[in-house]
């Protein structure tokens, strides 16, 4: 090993001073060093891996509004659609397909979708015939429902592509430094120690993802965050399909806390336990959003545990694939093809997000609802106040 040469470079990284050293470039990350760019701070990146390669890029890039948890963060979705919608022009990253129609197959599943909309988080969202839904999905025929919720605020990106743009583009138009392949080790300000050297902040914003054992473990256990492994599939319709916008249905309104936290969801959950027990033992439900070829992503389904889980299992994506069939026959039809699949895992906890300041000018973030895409933004935007002390 040449070790004037990792002197050299332990000694150039540790020359450059920053108002702020983001520790992670996942979408929460990214966006963090996007909002500290907007305040005129002087921001580094860096990242563990070579590029993006955590759950912000293996996702469905659903920027979702409608479902998000009532309040707050239902708040934070929609500032974070408006912050992507800024975003996304400049950094060339299509936004693809916008809205949500959520299909109701069931009397009580329509009894939740008729209460949601009486709650302010209903603004702007329609219910839907039948009739009227089959109309806007054109020739591409849906399963039986008996209404259909839509949602205009809902977005779509492909993260495998809108991840490193952004990436690319905070480096290129914001001047944003990449310390990429490169790990942080400890935050003891204006110390970042890192396994290429030390870099020089006053302020520090660690967002980890779903690594919960290398910094400030003792505060991730402490807020009790797990693992939830999540599994994937894109799938190559026989038949073309269009999708108008993104798909839900039955299983969503239990999972989605905008729904499944309002008092009418409860004799819903009954039924479906009784009808489709092994989908919600295996925290399977149904998103379906369309990729500029045509092809579908669909999902998902979810394991939790102290660890990812390792292997996918073929019986876990029939679930997914049994739903699909029934809301979207046209997509399940015979000649489908499975092209990928994939699994994700994020950091979960009972609350939608975890934030902390452990040391002064340091905040540590994790979105834990398993809703980065949709809420990072003005996530970002608390982390870096937390951090700043504003
Ligand atoms: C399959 C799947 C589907 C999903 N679908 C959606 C969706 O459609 N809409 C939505 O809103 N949300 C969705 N989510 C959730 C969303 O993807 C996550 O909430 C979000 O991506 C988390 O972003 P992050 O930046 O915190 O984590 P990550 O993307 O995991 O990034 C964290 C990064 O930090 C790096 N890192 C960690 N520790 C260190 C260290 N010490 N030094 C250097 N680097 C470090 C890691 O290498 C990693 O790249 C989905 C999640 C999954 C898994």
């Amino acid at each position: 090993m040449n070790f004037s040469k990792v002197d050299n470079m332990a000694r150039s990284m540790s020359d450059k001073h920053y108002d702020l050293v983001v520790v992670g470039a996942g979408v929460v990350g990214l966006m963090t060093a996007y909002a500290a760019r907007q305040r005129g701070l002087k921001v580094a990146v860096v990242e563990r891996t070579a590029q993006s390669i955590g759950a912000s890029i293996r996702n469905f890039g659903f920027v979702t509004v409608t479902g998000q948890r009532r309040g707050e963060h239902w708040r934070r979705a929609m500032k974070t659609r408006d912050a992507w919608l800024a975003i996304a022009p400049q950094a060339g990253i299509p936004v693809i397909h916008p809205g949500l129609y959520l299909t109701a197959q069931r009397p009580e599943a329509l009894a939740v979708v008729e209460a949601f909309l009486r709650t302010e988080m209903g603004e702007g969202c329609e219910l839907l015939t039948p009739a009227q839904t089959q109309a806007r999905f054109g020739e591409t025929a849906l399963g039986p429902h008996l209404a259909a919720l839509y949602s205009p605020h809902e977005r779509r990106v492909e993260s495998r592509e809108a991840i490193p743009k952004l990436a690319a583009w905070l480096q290129a138009a914001q001047g944003v430094d990449f310390h990429w392949r490169t790990v942080v080790h400890g935050v003891d300000l204006p110390t970042v120690a890192t396994s290429r050297g030390v870099l020089r902040a006053d302020h520090c914003v660690v967002c980890p993802g779903h690594e919960l054992n290398a910094l400030y473990p003792e505060a991730i256990e402490q807020a009790r965050i797990r693992m939830s492994t999540l599994q994937m599939m894109r799938v190559r319709p026989a038949v073309p399909v269009h999708l108008p916008a993104a798909l839900m249905s039955d299983l969503s309104l239990v999972r989605y806390e905008g729904y499944s936290e309002l008092p009418e969801a409860a004799p819903l959950l009954q039924r479906l336990q009784a009808e489709q027990g092994e989908h919600l033992k295996q925290g399977v439900h149904l998103i379906v959003v369309q990729s500029a070829d045509g092809s579908l992503v669909v999902g998902d389904s979810h394991v939790y545990g102290d660890a990812e889980a390792p292997f996918g299992s073929t019986a876990v994506d029939e679930l997914i694939l049994d739903e699909l069939r029934r809301v979207l026959p046209a997509a399940g039809s015979a000649g489908a093809v499975v092209t990928e699949r994939w699994t994700g895992t994020y950091a979960s906890a009972a609350d939608v997000v975890f934030k902390t300041s452990p040391s002064q000018g340091v905040a540590l973030g994790i979105v834990t609802g398993g809703t980065g895409a949709s809420t990072s933004y003005a996530f970002a935007e608390e982390l870096l106040a937390l951090a700043l002390g504003a």
